[in-house]
């Protein structure tokens, strides 16, 4: 039986996308040949790559609206430095907001590029918040923040209004909640957590915001070129986009992102009440910002857990250990993970709690 897989990225992704990639390795569109071995400029392969970029901005909402959707290499930490590459001008300025591990890579970055203003950080209270209170100067280029925190299981319930660009880095939320994503300049998401297999990154970029650094940006790193070259300035990831696809066309089938919000958020109600409830968990996020995909808990007595480890492992549950910086629990419920899994989780759980009392 398949395990019931908590994993935090890479990590599950609908059945259905497994099965149907394999035989695509084996027979794709039955050309009796392999994805793997044909052009990547076919039209068999074109085609996948212009249905899964024009599904993605349906998805989103953002058909006709001036963005363009891409699908790059180098993963999330790539975007860490393309974006300010792309988007802070010669002698410019940024904000970023400091929520986590991935926010303060991506500081890191920028600070390459020119001055990077860190406009509030929880980082003091190992980011077990996300702050609120904070001005975004209005003379930066741009603004970062990073709407769910993977390691800490934190996660941004709004979003600043702004009038100058909005950057966000949705690596482990996107797709999973409607939200106005007209609001956002720039999207990144490395494609493992919510999307695909890893190994191909999603950007999708509002083209007016491009084109006004005054610096020369090389090829590979330009959003221009990958736009005018539509996604295939050089050879692409076929297989995570060919995954990734099938990914979209199975949220598009299921009732789109939606669909996705109402189960995601019964998946967490579920296992946030049992953590709440149950005497021996303390969840570690500050409530009002818990993630509803990465609920990060601990044992209140750390004498429980080869107990709980084993009763977790037996009723076939996977990847349920916290993030190495962080220790405890990690349950991170992707849109592929069913309700049942959460339900399974729940009753290990419960177990211990009726094994040791
Ligand atoms: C996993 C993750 C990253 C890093 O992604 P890579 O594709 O491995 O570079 C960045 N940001 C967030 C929010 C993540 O969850």
């Amino acid at each position: 039986m398949k395990k019931h897989n908590y994993s935090a990225g890479p990590c599950i992704l609908p059945q259905e996308v497994f099965e149907k990639s394999a035989q695509a390795i084996l027979n794709f569109n039955n050309l009796d040949l392999s994805i793997l071995e044909i052009s990547h400029r076919s039209k068999d392969f074109v085609t996948v790559m212009e249905e899964a970029r024009a599904l993605v901005l349906e998805l989103l909402g953002l058909e006709g609206k001036g963005y363009q959707a891409l699908f790059l290499h180098g993963g999330a930490s790539l975007e860490f430095l393309m974006v300010p590459y792309n988007l802070m001008k010669d002698n410019g300025k940024a904000a970023y907001l400091d929520t986590g591990t991935w926010a303060s890579g991506a500081i890191k970055e920028a600070k390459y590029f020119g001055e990077t203003v860190t406009v509030a950080s929880s980082k003091a209270e190992n980011y077990t918040h996300i702050p609120k209170d904070f001005t975004v100067p209005s003379d930066a280029d741009y603004f970062h923040c990073t709407s769910n925190n993977t390691i800490f299981g934190t996660q941004m319930k709004s979003f600043p209004q702004l009038h100058i660009p909005i950057v966000c880095d949705m690596s482990s939320d996107i797709f999973s909640r409607s939200l106005d994503f007209s609001k956002f300049d720039l999207i990144y998401a490395g494609a493992q957590k919510n999307m695909g297999p890893a190994g191909t990154t999603l950007v999708v970029v509002k083209e007016e915001i491009l084109g006004k650094t005054g610096r020369h940006i090389p090829s590979m790193l330009d959003y221009q070129q990958h736009i005018i070259k539509e996604s295939m300035y050089n050879t692409p990831p076929v297989f995570p986009i060919y995954a990734s696809l099938l990914t979209l066309q199975w949220l598009k089938k299921s009732g789109g992102i939606p669909a996705m919000e109402k189960i995601n958020e019964a998946k967490a109600a579920l296992l946030y009440a049992e953590i709440d409830r149950n005497p021996l968990f303390t969840g570690t996020a500050a409530k009002e910002d818990r993630s509803v995909m990465n609920a990060t808990f601990v044992l209140n007595d750390e004498k429980h857990t080869e107990t709980f480890d084993k009763i977790w492992k037996a009723a076939g549950i996977s990847g349920l250990t916290g993030h190495r910086s962080v220790g405890g629990y990690r349950a991170s419920m992707y849109n592929a993970l069913p309700l049942e899994s959460v339900q399974v989780l729940v009753e290990a759980m419960k177990e211990l709690e009726s094994s040791i009392s």
